[in-house]
């Protein structure tokens, strides 16, 4: 190859590279925790304890929708189970006392032996719990997006003050109650 088509192939490279990783980051939020599913998301297994039976049909519509986000592919998809065992996300509900009772709901991340891991770590987790507030979820359309919001954590998205992301908690007075492009794109970007 001669030194000028070298250097000309060398630019279109170039071009290609900075093309590539501006479309894969342009979109990508810096809200993240640098932590996720160890066994990725590629088959995530979710099991309704009959405690958060109630919540059923807002727990499929929420996981539904992390799959089928308006906004484009992400490698989530997800399989509702009967058991524990091989779950990647347990839900429950209860009637919440002391410092979740304020709260719609919260979620934990534990290691393969049950140990609980927390956010602000580094090491990445086996499975999550999401546990659901009876005393402040009725039967109202926001249960959905308060399951699709714990279903975010569970995934190792943090809460965000930006009011058009799923991560946006009601007290910030969240605008939208389906997954949005920053949320599909920080999948993409942990996994
Ligand atoms: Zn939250």
């Amino acid at each position: 190859m001669s030194k000028i088509k070298k250097n000309i192939s060398c630019l279109i490279l170039f071009f290609i590279i900075v093309s590539i990783s501006s479309c894969a980051f342009a979109m990508t939020p810096t809200y993240t925790h640098a932590i996720r599913y160890s066994r990725g998301v590629g088959n995530t297994c979710y099991y309704v304890d009959s405690s958060a039976s109630f919540f059923t049909s807002s727990i499929n519509s929420a996981a539904n929708n992390w799959v089928h986000t308006d906004y484009g592919a992400n490698p989530i998809y997800m399989t509702a189970v009967s058991s524990t065992k091989a779950s990647h996300m347990d839900i429950y509900a209860g009637y919440l006392l002391d410092k979740y009772n304020n709260t719609n709901a919260y979620t934990t991340i534990w290691t393969s032996s049950a140990t609980q891991l927390y956010f602000n770590g580094t090491s990445n987790y086996y499975y999550a719990e999401i546990v659901l507030n009876r005393n402040n979820m009725t039967a109202n359309t926001e249960n959905t997006s308060t399951v699709t919001h714990e279903m975010g954590h569970c995934f190792g998205l943090d809460d965000w003050t930006y009011a058009y992301s799923i991560m946006c908690s009601p007290k910030s007075e969240r605008k939208v109650t389906r997954v949005q492009q920053c949320d599909n794109d920080t999948v993409n970007y942990l996994y």
